[in-house]
């Protein structure tokens, strides 16, 4: 049941942010958010990778209880791949969560479902948590194929992983239409794909994985949008661009249960 999963709100930076600007964004939020906040959902930051080390200390040093993300990680540990990051690294950094496959790496950088496959499993094996972007066009969802296309997706990304490694990871379902646009999916339409990615766990993985995997809905979300995806049974999160630079509105987001409105 959905009671079991422990909401998961994280925010994604994109290319913004620099290490100073990371420092005052994460203190502010930290600052916003209480004991009972992180009680209730598991908060993750994304920034770009030249803040992670900033980041790492900041959190160490004042005992935050957000996770460090990253946005991206290359699928080997070492090699001739120049401008890339390893997941060695990111896991030495203290960094929890990664962002894989997210669209803008796969519409921009060209990323195919299997090497965002790779991607999930260099994750975790060094102990991170992937978190698994998939998600529609419109014109697929215009032509009625967006759940087959994201069911594809999960399909590729999943078919190696074992149920418990499965278990422990998180998808995210963003429409591609939906994001930075500020045009959201509605919650009755995130619920019925996100169950379908469900459905498809449990065909190529397993039930009990189906019934562990943590599902966040992302695409514009703000404050007055949070709670009314939340309250789908299947969504278990939300993945936040735009809105989580803003640490008053990512906190608002976060405590989604009291801003209701
Ligand atoms: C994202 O970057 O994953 C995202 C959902 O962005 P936005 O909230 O800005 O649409």
């Amino acid at each position: 049941m959905a009671t079991e999963r422990l909401p998961i709100i994280s925010g994604n930076w994109k290319m913004n942010n620099n290490h100073f600007e990371a420092i005052q964004c994460v203190q502010k939020l930290a600052y916003l958010l209480q004991k009972e906040d992180f009680d209730a959902v598991e908060v993750t930051v994304h920034p770009p990778f030249t803040d992670l080390r900033s980041m790492q200390t900041l959190i160490d040093a004042d005992q935050l209880r957000i996770r460090l993300g990253a946005q991206n990680c290359h699928p080997e540990e070492k090699g001739a791949f120049t401008g890339e990051v390893s997941p060695v690294f990111l896991a030495k950094l203290g960094v929890h969560f990664v962002i894989v496959g997210h669209s803008e790496r796969r519409e921009h950088f060209g990323e195919t479902d299997e090497f965002v496959a790779r991607k999930v499993a260099a994750v975790q094996k060094h102990g991170m948590t992937p978190i698994l972007c998939v998600g529609e066009t419109l014109a697929e969802r215009e032509s009625g194929v967006a759940l087959d296309k994201v069911r594809h997706q999960v399909r590729v990304a999943l078919e190696k992983r074992s149920s418990d490694q499965v278990k422990s990871m998180v998808i995210a379902y963003e429409p591609i239409w939906a994001i930075g646009t500020g045009k959201n999916a509605t919650a009755t339409d995130a619920q019925e794909v996100v169950a379908a990615i469900r459905e498809e766990v449990a065909a190529v993985v397993s039930r009990p994985a189906a019934q562990s995997v943590r599902i966040q809905y992302g695409g514009s979300v703000k404050a007055g949008t949070a709670a009314e995806f939340m309250r789908q049974p299947d969504i278990d999160g939300l993945l936040v661009g735009g809105a989580s630079l803003d640490p008053t509105e990512f906190a608002r987001i976060v405590q989604y249960r009291r801003h209701a409105y």
